[in-house]
């Protein structure tokens, strides 16, 4: 079969590679009928992330058909449309029992060498290095999925692929982060990253309640489809953001602050993202935590930060102090996918929202290394790109 394959930093190309096949019971394989690909993808493909190879197939937001379930698979058959979340959870250990799918303790044969880095580990995800379990992603044209009997969600013909695609990761992704800030009637949040995560937080924000949701981001394409959602937005090159919320608050800040944005962050002030990206370039920091540190020092007293941009190691000058003194709460993780996507499905077909509308590109999966480039570069007002096998 046909995937896209990393063959090394900054070089991705589509490979034959060998059919999956049924490794376990609980296995399905689905034919990939649509895949985007993700912004945390990028930090994979520019090695930003550990522990990915050469060979390693990319893709972690995918949704198709099952050809093929294992014996322990109960409740699909081949035939069967679905979308499958990106973390892999077996649905019965301590985590999944708590809903906390993305930590599941069952799905990640490589838990040694996230240990490593991480302390504990967290659960295996589809084509995301082999420290998360080095499992084949679904920019493919089949991918084995395994625990089927606890991930994919099963979607009827009548919505297309491109209003359920995105229940994989960043629709529930973008709610979760919306989620952890407990939004209050009457509030503000501010959102750091108007790419796909943060138009759909901002979606999101209001979904549950959000008064004012104000967007950070310096590309024009981004911020316009951010104000769509309904939100104000701030373009940082041109304003002080800091000023700007204090002003837009009543000095207060925003009640709660999103960082969308994660580990390769831009930075309007030259020295500051100088030392940021000479450090990580090294590798003597793997993050360059501008979004965050931001986040954290606009944030109002007593707030939410909620993190849900992709951090993979180490973060450097981290304001701990202001977090301390100003008795703010960080909240964060990889989504729990599988908590959402039966009632995000049911916000879709009750038309509370299309996050389709996120999309600009759809192309071929034979081009998939020239769409990592134009969302790379933010060529062409590239905001998503979904491709078809
Ligand atoms: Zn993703
Ligand atoms: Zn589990």
């Amino acid at each position: 079969m046909k995937a896209v394959v990393w063959a090394g930093r900054n070089r991705l190309e589509v490979q034959d590679v060998p059919d999956p096949r049924i490794l376990n019971a609980r296995d399905a394989i689905v034919r990939v009928t649509s895949t985007a690909i993700c912004g945390s993808d990028l930090h994979l493909v520019d090695g930003y992330i550990p522990t990915v190879k050469k060979g390693d197939v990319l893709g972690h937001e995918f949704m198709g058909e099952v050809v093929e379930a294992g014996p322990g698979v109960r409740d699909l058959r081949p035939g069967d449309r679905v979308v499958v979340p990106f973390p892999i959870a077996c649905g019965a250990c301590f985590a999944c029992e708590d809903g906390l799918y993305s930590l599941c303790e069952n799905s990640n044969p490589n838990a040694g060498m996230a240990e490593k880095l991480m302390g504990h580990a967290p659960a295996g995800i589809f084509g995301y290095s082999h420290m998360l379990g080095g499992f084949p992603g679904g920019q493919a044209e089949y991918v084995r999925v395994p625990f089927a009997d606890v991930g994919p969600v099963k979607v009827d013909d009548d919505l297309t692929d491109e209003q359920v695609l995105f229940l994989s990761d960043i629709f529930p992704t973008g709610f979760m982060g919306a989620e952890m800030c407990d939004i209050k009637p009457g509030q503000t949040i501010a959102i750091w990253g108007a790419g796909p995560v943060g138009q759909l937080a901002a979606a999101s924000a209001f979904l549950l309640g959000a008064d004012r949701v104000i967007v950070i981001d310096r590309y024009p394409y981004r911020l316009e489809r951010a104000r769509r959602t309904g939100a104000e937005i701030l373009d940082y090159g041109e304003v002080n953001v800091l000023d700007a919320l204090r002003d837009m608050t009543g000095g207060r800040g925003p009640d709660a602050c999103i960082d969308a944005v994660g580990m390769e962050a831009h930075h309007p002030t030259p020295a500051m993202y100088a030392y940021d990206r000479t450090k990580q370039a090294a590798r003597m920091e793997t993050e360059r935590p501008y979004a965050l540190r931001e986040a954290i020092m606009a944030c109002r007293n007593g707030g939410v930060v909620s993190v849900i941009g992709v951090y993979g190691g180490f973060v450097d000058k981290f304001p701990m102090g202001t977090v301390m003194n100003r008795s703010l709460t960080i909240r964060t993780g990889q989504c729990h996918v599988q908590r959402y996507t039966e009632p995000l499905l049911g916000r879709i077909r009750a038309g509370e929202i299309d996050p389709s509308f996120v999309i600009s590109h759809r192309m071929p999966l034979s081009e998939a290394p020239h769409a990592f480039d134009l969302f790379k570069h933010k060529q062409d007002e590239c905001n998503k790109v979904v491709l078809t096998p």
